[in-house]
């Protein structure tokens, strides 16, 4: 039955900046579909802990900071010690500085650059490799935005690593689909989340892209989580290499 491929009961789920906004969304999203999450954040996950504790999952938490060299490590050594497998990979920890494009320095590059983007490649190839090509089965949801579409205004490093997520996402499609392996991504719209705390404190900024949004309103963390729970399941079993805009409308104006 159709409702019962959303259902992701028995299956262990990672995703990366569970702390907060939209990583916690999907958190709750898959521990309401019956998954074990395991968060990773360089801070408390406590309220996600007692969203998915109260949505009747289970949560372990790894805390790591991501731009650490050894973070996909750590990170391959505590699911080593906390499950038996994991089947989805959620890599939705991100960052965006803002800054003109004839200020950005070689440091502010990297940190956006290394976080969204390589970390994206590499975080997916070691969970590929231990778990998903092995196993013949796996879901990896990378984040990406719509400046995977579009070039924005004043965050150039962002669009950059939120371009190549989309990239990676067809590429890391094309290899592994032929192992049972789903690699796709999502492009929230303007979301009401940290990271997006100073557009819309800015009246002007805010103002006009409220205008632009169709739907008429800011998307939300519960927005996300239908489409997570849809990419994480065998609902989405054929739906490769996509990236599927959540944006209240944004793309098609
Ligand atoms: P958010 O609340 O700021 O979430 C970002 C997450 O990434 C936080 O959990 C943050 O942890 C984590 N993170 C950043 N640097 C880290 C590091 N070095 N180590 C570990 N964790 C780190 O904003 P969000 O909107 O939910 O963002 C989630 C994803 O959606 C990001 O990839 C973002 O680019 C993408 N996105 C957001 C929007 C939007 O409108 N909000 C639109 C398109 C795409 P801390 O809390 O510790 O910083």
């Amino acid at each position: 039955m159709i409702l019962d491929q959303f259902r992701l009961n028995g299956e262990t789920a990672v995703v990366t900046g569970a702390n907060t906004g939209l990583g916690q969304g999907f958190c709750v999203a898959f521990a309401q579909a019956g998954a074990d999450v395991i968060g990773v954040a360089r801070r408390s996950m406590q309220e996600t802990r007692e969203k998915v504790e109260a949505a009747g999952g289970v949560f372990h938490e790894i805390i790591v900071d991501l731009s650490s060299p050894d973070a996909i490590s750590v990170i391959m050594e505590r699911c080593e010690a906390l499950c038996s497998r994991v089947d989805i990979l959620v890599n939705n920890a991100g960052v965006i500085i803002r800054e003109d494009a004839k200020d950005v320095s070689e440091e502010n590059w990297d940190k956006v650059v290394s976080l969204n983007e390589k970390l994206v490649f590499f975080l997916s190839q070691a969970m590929a490799n231990r778990y998903f090509l092995p196993n013949h089965y796996g879901k990896i949801i990378s984040i990406a935005s719509m400046l995977s579409f579009q070039g924005g205004i004043r965050v150039p490093s962002y669009a950059a690593s939120k371009s190549a997520v989309m990239g990676i996402t067809k590429a890391l499609a094309n290899e592994w689909a032929p192992f049972g392996v789903n690699v796709n991504a999502i492009a929230p719209g303007y979301m009401a989340t940290n990271n997006t705390t100073n557009l819309r404190s800015d009246a002007q900024r805010s103002e006009a892209i409220l205008e632009r949004i169709p739907a008429g309103r800011w998307g939300t963390p519960d927005d996300i989580m239908g489409a997570g729970v849809f990419l994480a399941s065998d609902a989405s079993a054929y739906v490769n290499g996509f990236t599927l805009a959540v944006d209240g409308g944004w793309l098609g104006r």
